[in-house]
């Protein structure tokens, strides 16, 4: 995005420190305003970005270490949003954004498909004097994304889901249900008298990224194990991390996660 002054970002871990790293290749004049870097990104840090800055780049759910923004910071500057992991999960305050981006695997539909929403104002914006035509989005926008052949089949799945979350009484439904499925297992970790350890902050927690770890961790090998054998499958923690991540989008049913929170006590039980 064409920044007519410095873009500000606040970082958060590994997606945002990628962003970050492209703003340079691309020769963005940029500054990171806030950072939790020094506690491993277990929390959203304080973020107020300036009023003339070119725009401020949040990334509102941080998968890897399971910490979430409650709520956008305000902003005068417009937001750059990178929703991949947390959008249709909940509803969104848009008044501040000026982009919002998000790769629809993980709540949204099959991997191929990127839902960008932009504000009009800054289509102007959105290309550089060497930007290929392909990446300015207003080449997308002028024609109406379909200046190029798009994943048709992704987009058909997309708007199943879309048609799924309407369903279900749309987005304030779904985060209902998603704060439910997320009080169960923060609920067993909380109530397991330090036999497990949130990696993120209360006040930062994420309803979609569960991390944490066990006290003693040669039990967590055992902990995989074990939950493999009962069928919940990818629950080791990401490689820069460690530890156990349980991810809980939208297709993770209620029911799904009461099995594990249920296993969790009882694996405690078994080995505190
Ligand atoms: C998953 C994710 C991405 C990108 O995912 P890819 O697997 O590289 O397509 C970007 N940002 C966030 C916040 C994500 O969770």
């Amino acid at each position: 995005l064409a920044a007519k002054g410095v873009a500000q970002y606040a970082d958060t871990g590994v997606w945002t420190s990628k962003a970050i790293k492209e703003a340079a290749n691309v020769g963005i004049a940029y500054e990171v305003v806030a950072s939790s870097k020094e506690t491993s990104y277990d929390r959203i840090p304080e973020v107020k970005f300036s009023d003339d800055a070119a725009y401020g780049y949040v990334c509102t759910n941080n998968t890897i270490y399971g910490t979430q923004y409650r709520e956008l910071p305000r902003s005068k500057a417009p937001l750059v949003v990178d929703a991949s992991s947390d959008f249709f999960s909940r509803p969104v305050d848009f008044t501040d954004v000026g982009l919002l981006y998000g790769g629809a695997q993980k709540n949204a539909g099959p991997s191929g498909v990127t839902v960008v929403i932009i504000r009009k104002d800054m289509l102007e914006r959105a290309c550089m004097e060497r930007t290929p035509t392909m990446l300015c989005y207003d080449t997308h926008a002028s024609a109406a994304s379909l200046y190029n052949t798009p994943p048709t089949f992704g987009i058909y799945l997309l708007n199943l889901t879309l048609g799924w979350v309407q369903e279900q009484g749309g987005l304030s439904a779904i985060n209902e249900i998603n704060e439910q499925k997320a009080a169960l297992l923060y609920g067993a970790i909380d109530g397991s008298g330090g036999f497990y350890k949130g990696h993120a902050q209360k006040d930062s927690r994420s309803l979609m990224n569960v991390s944490f770890t066990i006290a003693n961790r040669e039990l967590e090998a055992a902990f995989i194990a074990e939950s493999e054998s009962a069928g919940m499958l990818g629950l080791k923690g990401h490689r820069h991390v460690g530890g156990i991540r349980a991810s809980i989008y939208n297709a993770v049913s209620t029911e799904n996660v009461r099995t594990l929170a249920e296993f969790m006590k009882e694996f405690a039980r078994k080995n505190g």
